[in-house]
């Protein structure tokens, strides 16, 4: 079961421009079957989904290898502006009971990529980023979740996002685009549309933006 429904498209990648398929996430009040809807279906009256409305959805803009690319690109770009930091002494980083350097900072992140791509690893854990080490902010042990580490967060995504889009991620840290629209013809066949209201991905086959 999914949280949400999903429609199979072929959309050109953002950063390769290769296609590639992927499903689009819509409607996501409830739990459904694994099952996918294509662009075009007939959609069974009991699917609670109606005539006239907008739905939100949700779909990314990568294919699967320029995913991976990115995710190890924002884990190595979160540490390099935490080495700056330390070099600006805005922050102490600490590894168990050891204080790193900017220049431990650098290995360290070195190394860890290493070892997640030789072990097979497909992305980097964008959420955890910054597991394993402790900091100390603004004379404050930082923890998560917690007012500081938002702040923390605000100094440095800024800073992470400028290196990606230098790197020519043009979204940055952005790898989803939210401007689709589903909707359900008078027919009750179901299609996307951009915000402006014109269809894409028009094509029940192959048709491609
Ligand atoms: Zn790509």
């Amino acid at each position: 079961m999914t949280p949400w429904r999903r429609i199979l498209i072929k959309p050109k990648c953002e950063k390769c421009g290769q296609s590639f398929e992927t499903l689009l996430g819509f409607d996501s009040i409830g739990t459904y079957d694994d099952d996918h809807y294509n662009v075009g279906d007939k959609v069974d009256t009991n699917s609670e989904l109606m005539q006239g409305e907008r739905y939100h959805s949700w779909v990314s803009i990568y294919c699967d290898n320029c995913y991976s690319e990115w995710s190890f690109d924002q884990f190595r770009y979160a540490y390099q502006v935490l080495s700056n930091l330390v070099q600006k002494g805005r922050i102490i980083v600490k590894l168990g009971s050891d204080i790193l350097s900017a220049e431990d900072i650098d290995n360290y992140v070195k190394n860890y990529i290493d070892e997640m791509k030789n072990a097979g690893w497909y992305s980097a854990p964008i959420g955890g980023v910054f597991q394993k080490l402790d900091f100390i902010y603004e004379n404050q042990q930082l923890y998560a979740p917690s007012e500081m580490w938002m702040k923390f967060l605000d100094e440095i995504e800024p800073l992470i996002n400028e290196k990606l889009k230098t790197k020519g991620w043009l979204s940055g840290k952005n790898t989803c685009r939210q401007d689709y629209y589903v909707v359900i013809d008078q027919n009750n066949r179901i299609f996307i549309e951009d915000s402006k209201g014109d269809k894409v991905f028009g094509n029940k086959q192959d048709e491609e933006v």
